[in-house]
């Protein structure tokens, strides 16, 4: 970065210094003038040294402050530059916090400016990451409907063969089908602070509900079904809490092996409607849980094609608008508990 100040600037500054010295010279001359009607008569002899002596002040001030006035607003002249730097979209750019440590308000400002190319930084992180993860999870659904259709452009195929094909390519269609929506689910959902749409609501009937809903998936697993809900009305969102219960149960029952159990309860007190799912399947570990919740994070990548990592974060979504908390405890091949904690 140029570090030469601004000449415009330093300029300004000087003759800002100069039209001060000037008006006070004039003003203590006139003031002499009007308090000391003899000022004239007798100060003849010293009044042109006087005059001299303040001309030569005058310059030599301006020019002072001219040379010092350049180091005052190098810091000046550095952050606007630093913030043009950031107007073209390099967020990398950083201002010394301490060279400037013995003027509170430049030190602020280097400060303040930092902590702001950090937060852009980290959106831009993001934003990209965002993309990467979109562009990936679409590339592979779309290979093999891509791969499909060409096989399905053989005329010698039989008829199981033509059968399996279709079945893939419909699949993979509601692989992609699934995933944009649960794209446009979260980005609306981001957008808004209050949830809107809400009604009255037996929870017990729903949880009920999403396992006869899931019936086939654990059924097929042979899984045994723990339940213990107390009779809970809820005022909220009912199509949006379905999911919730839907995302996480589906997960329990898929990360759960064969011969495996779900517990599911539900309870009141004074504060909290308390839901636990609780499954003895492979459990995580600890980084896994710190990145559950996270767009696209896939702890267990043999199920990734079961699903798209989106799950979770819509979950915590939908229960940070309700007001509410989730927790999980898991330890791997024992199992996860995942709580859901809504206001009464
Ligand atoms: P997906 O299920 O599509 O992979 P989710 O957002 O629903 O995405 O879950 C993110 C990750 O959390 C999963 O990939 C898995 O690693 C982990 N996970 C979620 N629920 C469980 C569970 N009940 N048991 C073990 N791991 C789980």
């Amino acid at each position: 970065m140029n570090d030469k100040p601004n000449l415009k600037l330093g300029l300004v500054f000087s003759f800002i210094i100069f039209s001060i010295m000037f008006v006070s010279s004039v003003l203590t001359a006139i003031l002499a003038i009007i308090f000391h009607p003899n000022f004239s008569s007798e100060a003849n002899k010293f009044l042109w040294p006087i005059i001299d002596l303040s001309i030569i002040s005058i310059i030599v001030g301006t020019t002072i402050s001219a040379i010092i006035g350049k180091k005052i607003l190098a810091p000046l002249v550095k952050f606007s530059e630093a913030i043009m730097e950031v107007g073209k979209g390099n967020f990398n750019i950083k201002l010394d916090e301490d060279k400037y440590y013995y003027v509170e308000e430049l030190q602020k400002m280097s400060q303040n400016f930092n902590i702001m190319v950090d937060e852009l930084n980290n959106i831009e992180t993001f934003r990209s990451d965002f993309i990467a993860n979109v562009s990936h999870e679409f590339k592979t659904p779309l290979a093999s409907i891509e791969g499909y259709t060409t096989l399905l452009q053989d005329n010698n195929l039989s008829k199981e063969e033509k059968s399996k094909y279709t079945d893939k390519i419909l699949n993979n269609t509601k692989r992609l089908s699934s995933l944009v929506g649960s794209i446009l689910q979260i980005s609306r959902l981001e957008n808004q602070d209050i949830i809107a749409e809400r009604s009255r609501f037996k929870l017990d009937e729903q949880l009920r509900q999403t396992l006869l809903l899931l019936e086939s998936k654990w059924s097929n697993k042979n899984i045994d079904l723990d339940i213990d809900l107390d009779s809970i009305t809820f005022h909220g969102n009912e199509e949006l809490l379905m999911q919730v219960w839907i995302n996480i149960l589906s997960n329990a029952i898929k990360f759960t092996p064969e011969n495996g159990t779900i517990r599911c309860t539900l309870k009141k007190d004074k504060n909290w409607i308390t839901t636990s799912i609780s499954d003895n399947g492979i459990g995580m570990n600890e980084d896994t849980q710190k990145h559950i919740f996270d767009k696209f994070y896939q702890g267990d990548k043999s199920h990734s094609s079961e699903g798209n990592g989106l799950g979770l974060a819509l979950v915590k979504r939908i229960v940070d608008l309700c007001g509410g908390e989730i927790d999980v405890y898991s330890e791997c091949k024992k199992g996860s508990t995942f709580i859901i904690k809504l206001p009464c």
